[in-house]
C-alpha cells in the first residue's frame, strides 16, 4: 500500500521539484491549490487551514471527504445549517484508515443537504460549479467531492458516498470516475445517515486506477458497523492487470428507452459498451422490467427513513441550539424551522406522510415489495451476465438556471439510472464513455454483490 501512495506522490513531487518545491512544503502547497480551487468553483464547505502545521512528512496523500462523514476536529455538517457547529472529536473509519496510510484530509466537500439532491444545488453553503463549464453543475449529492477530484492538478482522492446515485451523478457530470461499492463493503461508522438501509461510502478519483487505489484503502470489515461485510480486504489495484476476456455484459433495455434520455448521451454510451468488443467482451440485450417503478419505490424508502433519521436534529442533543421561548414543541419547530433547508422540509414531510398508520400499506410496505421484486431481477440477470452496462446520467450536466427550472418530481426523475442498483445494494461504476460539445457522459456499470473488482477493469478497458 504504501509503495503505491509513494509512487503517486512521487510523481507530484517530480513535479514540484521542477518548481524547487521540498517535500516538507507538499502539504501547504497542496493547500495553496486548494485555495485556489475554492475560490473558482466552491467545491468545499471546509477547507483544513491548519494542514501543513503539524508532521508534515506523514502527510503524503490528499484526500477530501465529503462533508457527511466525520473528521476528527474538522467541522462536519452534511452540508446542512442545522449542524453549522458540529465539530466531530472522532474520525469516521474510512478516514481513519486513509489517514493510517498516510493520507491527509484537505478538507469537506460541498453538497446537497444531507444528500438530498441530484445536482449539488441544495447546498446550505453554496453550490460547486462544474470545473468543465462554471454556469454548469456539478452533479448530487457529492457535488464538491466530484468538482474537487476534476479541478485538482495534484494527486488527490475523493471520499464520496451514495444512497441513490450520489457519486454516479457527479462524476457524469465532471468526468471522473466513481466508485459505489456493495452495500456495507465500506464501513458507515461515522457517516451521518440519509437512509441506512442503503448508505455507501465509495470514492471518486481522476482516473480508474485512483478510484481502485482509494477504494482499497477504506474497503474492509469493521465491527463498529453492524452490517459491515465480512469479505477481505484486497489490493484492487492488482485488479486492472486482469482483462475482461469473455465478459458478458448485459444491456437493459429499460434503462436505454426510459423518458428522456438524451438521444447524444445513449449513442456516446452504446458506443463506449461495443468499443469493449475490442477486448473480448461480449454484450447481449437483457430486460429488467421492474425499473420503472424503481425511481418511486426509492423515494418512498429513502425519504422514510430519512424522515426518520433526521428527528434527532431538534437542538437538543444534535443540531444548533437556541432561546428556549414556549413549550418544548416551539423549541423543536423554531431550531428545525431555521436549521432546516426546504427540500429537507419537503422530504421530512413526504417520508412522514408515507409512514404514518393508513398509508404505511399502500406506500412503505408496497415499496419494500418492489424493491424485492428489483433485487430478483437483478439475480436474474447476473445468472447470465456478468456485469450490466446503462448510461449514468440521462442528460448532460445541466445549467444552473436549468435544473431551477425543474421541479422536486422533475428532478427525482432524473436518478431513473440510479434508484434501482442502490435500491439493490449493488456496486457501480461510473466512467466518462466520451463527450458531445466539451459535456462528458458517463457510462455506469452494474455489477454482482462483492464484484467491485470486474467493475475497474471495465471501467479501465474504457480508458484504454
Ligand atoms: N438524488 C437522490 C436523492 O436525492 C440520491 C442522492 C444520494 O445518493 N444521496 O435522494
Amino acid at each position: 500500500m504504501v509503495s503505491l501512495i509513494q509512487s503517486l506522490v512521487k510523481l507530484h513531487l517530480e513535479r514540484l521539484a521542477a518548481e524547487d518545491v521540498k517535500l516538507d512544503d507538499f502539504a501547504p502547497r497542496v493547500m495553496e491549490k486548494a485555495r485556489a480551487i475554492q475560490q473558482k468553483y466552491s467545491p468545499f464547505i471546509t477547507l483544513d487551514e491548519n494542514l501543513g502545521s503539524t508532521n508534515r512528512n506523514a502527510q503524503k496523500l490528499p484526500f477530501s471527504v465529503k462533508d457527511n462523514i466525520c473528521t476528527n476536529g474538522l467541522r462536519t455538517t452534511a452540508g446542512s445549517r442545522i449542524l453549522e457547529n458540529y465539530i466531530p472529536p472522532f474520525d469516521a473509519t474510512c478516514v481513519r484508515q486513509v489517514k493510517s496510510a498516510g493520507g491527509f484530509v484537505i478538507g469537506k466537500t460541498a453538497m446537497d443537504e444531507f444528500g438530498f439532491g441530484t445536482f449539488s444545488t441544495n447546498c446550505a453553503y453554496g453550490a460547486p460549479k462544474n470545473p468543465i463549464d462554471i454556469q454548469r453543475v456539478c452533479g448530487g449529492s457529492s457535488g464538491g467531492a466530484a468538482c474537487v477530484t476534476a479541478a485538482a492538478d495534484f494527486p488527490h482522492i475523493a471520499i464520496a458516498q451514495s444512497t441513490g446515485g450520489s457519486i454516479t451523478a457527479p462524476a457524469a457530470f465532471t468526468g471522473t470516475v466513481g466508485l459505489t461499492p456493495t452495500y456495507g463493503r465500506v464501513s458507515r461508522w461515522g457517516l451521518i445517515d440519509y437512509a441506512n438501509s442503503m448508505d455507501k461510502i465509495g470514492v471518486i478519483g481522476r482516473c480508474t486506477y485512483d478510484a481502485a487505489f482509494g477504494f482499497s484503502l477504506i474497503a474492509g470489515h469493521d465491527p463498529l458497523d453492524a452490517t459491515s461485510l465480512n469479505a477481505p480486504k484486497l489490493d484492487y489495484t492488482k485488479v486492472l492487470e486482469k482483462d475482461i476476456r469473455h465478459l458478458r455484459i448485459g444491456v437493459p433495455s429499460e434503462y436505454f428507452n426510459a423518458d428522456g434520455v438524451d438521444p447524444q448521451v445513449k449513442k456516446l454510451v452504446w458506443d463506449k459498451i461495443t468499443s469493449l468488443e475490442r477486448f473480448g467482451a461480449t454484450y447481449e440485450e437483457i430486460s429488467l422490467p421492474s425499473t420503472k417503478y424503481a425511481t418511486a419505490a426509492y423515494y418512498l424508502i429513502a425519504l422514510s427513513e430519512a424522515s426518520t433519521n433526521l428527528a434527532k436534529f431538534c437542538g437538543l442533543r444534535y443540531g444548533i441550539q437556541g432561546e428556549t421561548e414556549g413549550n418544548y414543541e416551539n423549541y423543536f419547530s423554531s431550531i428545525r424551522e431555521r436549521g432546516f433547508g426546504e427540500e429537507a422540509k419537503r422530504r421530512i414531510v413526504l417520508g412522514t406522510y408515507a409512514r404514518m398508520s393508513g398509508y404505511r400499506d399502500a406506500y412503505y410496505i408496497k415499496a419494500l415489495k418492489v424493491r424485492a421484486k428489483i433485487i430478483g431481477e437483478f439475480r436474474k440477470a447476473f445468472d447470465r451476465v456478468g456485469a450490466i452496462a446503462t448510461p449514468s446520467m440521462p442528460i448532460f450536466a445541466p445549467r444552473f438556471d436549468e435544473v431551477a427550472g425543474l421541479t422536486p418530481v422533475q428532478q427525482y426523475a432524473m436518478d431513473i439510472m440510479t434508484t434501482a442498483p442502490n435500491l439493490a445494494g449493488l456496486p457501480t461504476v461510473s466512467v466518462p464513455a466520451g463527450e458531445s460539445g466539451g459535456l462528458p457522459a458517463g457510462v455506469q456499470f452494474i455489477g454482482d454483490y462483492e464484484n467491485e473488482g470486474t467493475l475497474l477493469q471495465l471501467a479501465a478497458a474504457c480508458e484504454v
